[in-house]
């Protein structure tokens, strides 16, 4: 069930849903099953040869795991998708999927600790390499850095943890106009807030783990195809896609047209390296999924109450939170973001290392976990864990400070999450000797009370 005429939260639970079977169970079966029977040796044939679309074992195809590539292209607005383990296993079936040794990528330095390493030095071992754009929003160092053998350009649309709004089309046509395409990450905005398809990006790769399955259960990754990139127009650049022949004598191109680069993520990376999803984590995330409008809407009123709340206390220096008018990507995320603006942003805290470490050893409702799109709210010090890696002087370019603390907000009373934060703020200002450390005699529920009426 596919029909454009229905709506999100409609799409959200019916899209991509395998015909009922004989015992017409309502729920979308989890088929757990290696392999899938063949009704005779022709059939076995031509499931091999492609002419059949039927199932044969579990890492080429199970019908769980259609069911959610199918949901989430729909509701992407994409014309198909590939899932698979996780979202670093959908980010590496992206870049492979249009790259190899001697070919080049272009990403933003802002990305998420796991792919920057992935493309610097996994897949920069395998002979693919990489340049890193300090400011997301400097189209000129995007072009100065595009060379003959780049094949693709990667952004995240919001960066983590602070917020930084990529301007879709801005940077589509930059890719455009040098003949690659854009892949974007897209975990942070989930396809209710953000749809980069529509907005000129080719490729979406998602974390599936964090909002899509909602509830800190499962991993999964799903790679989406807008269907956009015309893969045969420099053949030179994709002879993978354009050149190679297959054992029915074709092109992918000529087999998948459009679709050939996320044919070739499914049969030439995802089914030969297999990073195979569970049919269980696959579940999973469907069901999440089928609340992700309601969930998202939720973590986005409650986190932009919990910025402004944060933003207002003297024990803050800054809030990374794009929908503050303080934050300089706020025009962006008006623009891209119209809906929502997401639960997870960064503050930093006045008083260094110390107040981070009394905030968030004195909150109780948010977890210290470096997971995020959770039901449960977490709290993490990203100088001291994802951005370990990263020099002192590099951190401090990054925006990220001793007192820096990322929030993901999840789906407790908001204000009941209003007043951890002001415990949290009140502990932090005693560390750093600032006093009583509350801006106001108000609690955390009044605060919430006050910005909802
Ligand atoms: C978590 C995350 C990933 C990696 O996803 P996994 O499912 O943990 O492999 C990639 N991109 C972003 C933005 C993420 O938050």
């Amino acid at each position: 069930m596919t029909e454009e005429s229905f709506a999100f939260a409609t799409r959200q639970i019916h899209a991509g849903e395998p015909p009922l079977d004989a015992a017409r169970p309502r729920a979308t079966p989890i088929y757990l099953s290696a392999g899938f029977v063949f009704d005779d040796l022709d059939q076995g044939e031509a499931r091999f040869a492609g002419t059949d679309d039927g199932y044969s074992y579990t890492r080429v195809g199970n019908p769980t795991i259609t069911a959610v590539e199918e949901r989430i292209a729909d509701l992407e607005g994409g014309r198909g998708a590939v899932f698979v383990a996780s979202g670093q296993a959908a980010t590496t079936a992206a870049i492979l999927a249009v790259a190899a040794a001697g070919d080049h990528v272009v990403a933003a330095e802002r990305i998420y600790a796991g792919s920057r390493e992935l493309l610097r030095d996994s897949l920069g071992r395998l002979g693919v390499e990489a340049s890193f754009i300090a400011d997301l929003h400097d189209l000129d160092a995007w072009r100065a850095a595009i060379r003959p053998n780049t094949r693709a350009l990667f952004a995240e649309t919001i960066a983590n943890p602070t917020n930084e709004v990529l301007d879709i089309r801005a940077l589509a046509d930059v890719a455009h106009d040098a003949g690659v395409p854009l892949i974007v990450d897209n975990t942070l905005a989930t396809p209710y807030l953000l749809r980069p398809l529509e907005h000129g990006a080719d490729l979406v790769v998602h974390s599936a783990s964090k909002f899509m399955g909602g509830h800190g259960a499962a991993l999964g990754g799903a790679l989406v195809d807008g269907g956009t990139f015309a893969w045969d127009a420099s053949p030179e650049r994709y002879p993978h896609l354009a050149i190679a022949r297959g054992a029915d004598g074709r092109t992918l191109t000529e087999r998948f047209g459009l679709g050939a680069a996320r044919e070739y993520a499914r049969a030439g990376v995802a089914m030969r390296f297999g990073p195979t999803a569970s049919p269980l984590n696959a579940f999973l995330i469907l069901q999440g999924i089928e609340t992700l409008s309601l969930r998202i809407d939720r973590h986005s009123s409650t986190a932009a109450v919990l910025a402004a709340l944060l933003e207002a206390h003297p024990a803050v220096a800054s809030v990374d939170h794009c929908g503050l008018a303080s934050h300089p990507d706020h025009a962006l995320a008006e623009r891209y973001l119209p809906v929502g603006r997401g639960s997870v942003f960064s503050f930093t805290l006045r008083g260094g290392r110390a107040a981070a470490d009394a905030f968030a050893t004195t909150v109780r409702l948010f977890t210290r976990m470096s997971h995020l799109g959770d039901t449960r709210s977490l709290v993490l010090h990203p100088g001291s864990t994802t951005y370990l890696t990263r020099t002192e002087e590099e951190r401090v370019a990054l925006g990220i400070h001793p007192g820096t603390l990322r929030l993901s907000v999840g789906l407790e009373d908001p204000g009941d999450l209003a007043a951890d934060l002001q415990r949290g703020l009140a502990a932090a200002a005693e560390a750093s000797g600032s006093g009583s450390g509350s801006g106001s005699d108000e609690t955390g529920r009044e605060l919430v009370e006050q910005s909802n009426g």
